[in-house]
């Protein structure tokens, strides 16, 4: 778009949200040139050509919203073929009666939301973003940026950016996205202010079969020692059924759990959980990650944007993250997509306030929601208890309130970008592939 940079868009990281902001952009603003950089290898060989899921395969929960944006990008009847449909969500609280029942059907639809093999979806966006005119780097890292009068320099190492792998080289470009994770380097390197909130607990994450079928059911089930949350994964098939478990636990419980056989995790998940899947029959491997709420005041400078994990990490257990990261991605595509039909400089700060200003209150409620289900669930005075009842039994019982928190948990309910994707004028894919 502009021939006084070498590109128009550098995305740093291809994870997730690199990836997808790069195919929403290749979609809807095809004119602009993006480049991911991504530190990990990525080789159009290395694809396989069918995908077999695994037991332990990594899910998402994916809101029905993220759903509606997958499918405006034309990607989501790929990425069905291994998302399990959430037609119920069965919100309790462990020991107390309280517990509220969302039904897809209330809402008219045919999920609430869907349980989606992180591997897949990856492998969905890469051989999609093949077919596009989006350059990769990988492996490469970006390493730092310069301001520039009319955007910015971007420095890419070679590699993992370690420093080991040799050379270096400068882009220049209009705007940076910085999209590379939770740990984001690149956010701590230019001095963006992080706030960090220690849940002082870890999720642990496994795959477990179960005698009673999930029903197509997610479980999100407050214990006065952390919320777990139980996701439908893989199709119910006769005698077996599987979930997906994120387990809050402290640290020291969890070193003893880590310590234990599998028949003995089962049994103290059974303990935790009760019965309503009937018998946790197995466990498969387990992975855990400390728990923080991250945040930052300003996810925008003049030329750089923070977005996904780099911007805010939620608590896994009510499954918001990914799906608002995706919203703020569309508010971003669709101030990308206004510019450059305006001519306007896409790291002009007025461009990139927009976007902020447009994804602020989604971005406030549901970091909100988030942190308050767990500080609401994690208090474990009687009083507080007492509370939780009354308002999930309220919940349950008043149809406007309900229907907000059903709202809510599909990812509806704010404001829908107004993106449109382009139908012609793709680019050729360039040369530089994986
Ligand atoms: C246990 C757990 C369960 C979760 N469950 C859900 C859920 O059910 N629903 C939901 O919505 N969200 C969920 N999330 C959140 C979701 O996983 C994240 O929002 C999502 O993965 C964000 O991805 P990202 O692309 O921002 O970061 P990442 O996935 O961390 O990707 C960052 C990428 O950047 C690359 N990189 C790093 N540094 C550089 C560099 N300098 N240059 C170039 N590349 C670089 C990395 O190699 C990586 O590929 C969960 C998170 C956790 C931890």
């Amino acid at each position: 778009m502009s021939s006084n940079h070498d590109t128009d868009i550098v995305i740093a990281g291809g994870g997730l949200a690199g990836a997808t902001l790069a195919l929403a952009l290749a979609r809807c603003v095809p004119e602009l040139r993006v480049t991911v950089v991504e530190s990990f290898p990525l080789s159009a060989q290395a694809l396989p050509d069918c995908y077999q899921p695994s037991y332990d395969a990594r899910s998402t929960a994916l809101a029905w919203g993220s759903r509606l944006i997958f499918d405006q990008l034309g990607l989501w009847s790929r990425l069905a073929e291994h998302a399990t449909p959430i037609r119920h969500i069965h919100v309790s609280d462990r020991g107390h009666f309280g517990a509220t029942r969302l039904h897809a059907s209330d809402h008219q639809q045919e999920a609430l939301g869907y349980v989606a093999d992180n591997r897949w979806m990856g492998l969905c966006l890469v051989r999609e973003l093949l077919e596009t005119g989006v350059s990769w780097r990988a492996p490469a890292a970006v390493t730092g940026m310069e301001p520039r009068q009319d955007g910015v320099r971007v420095f890419v190492g070679e590699g993992r950016g370690d420093g080991e792998d040799g050379g270096s080289e400068a882009l220049t470009a209009q705007c940076l996205v910085i999209a590379d994770g939770g740990r984001s380097g690149l956010r701590e390197k230019l001095g963006f202010r992080v706030n960090q909130q220690a849940y002082g607990q870890h999720a642990l994450i496994a795959n477990v079969s179960t005698s009673k079928h999930h029903d197509n059911t997610a479980y999100e089930r407050f214990t006065d020692a952390g919320p777990m949350a139980l996701l439908p994964h893989g199709p119910t098939g006769q005698g077996e059924s599987t979930s997906a478990l994120v387990w809050t636990l402290d640290s020291e419980t969890l070193d003893d759990l880590l310590a234990r056989n599998d028949a003995e995790k089962c049994r103290r998940l059974q303990a935790r959980f009760g019965w309503r899947l009937g018998r946790f029959i197995h466990i498969g491997e387990c992975s855990h990650y400390p728990l923080t709420l991250q945040t930052v005041d300003e996810s925008v400078r003049p030329g750089v944007v923070l977005v996904g994990n780099a911007a805010h990490t939620l608590h896994p257990v009510a499954g918001q993250g990914f799906n608002l990261a995706l919203r703020g991605l569309m508010a971003l595509v669709e101030q990308l997509q206004r510019a450059a039909s305006q001519g306007q400089p896409l790291g002009s700060l007025a461009v990139l306030n927009r976007y902020q200003a447009h994804h602020r209150q989604d971005w406030k409620q549901t970091v909100q929601f988030s942190d308050s289900l767990i500080e609401i669930f994690g208090q474990s005075m009687p009083v507080a208890a007492a509370a939780r009842d009354i308002g999930l039994t309220g919940l349950d019982l008043l149809p406007g309130a309900k229907r907000w928190f059903g709202r809510k948990a599909m990812g509806l309910g704010g404001r829908r970008p107004g993106i449109s994707p382009a139908t012609s004028g793709q680019r050729e894919p360039a040369g530089n592939k994986p």
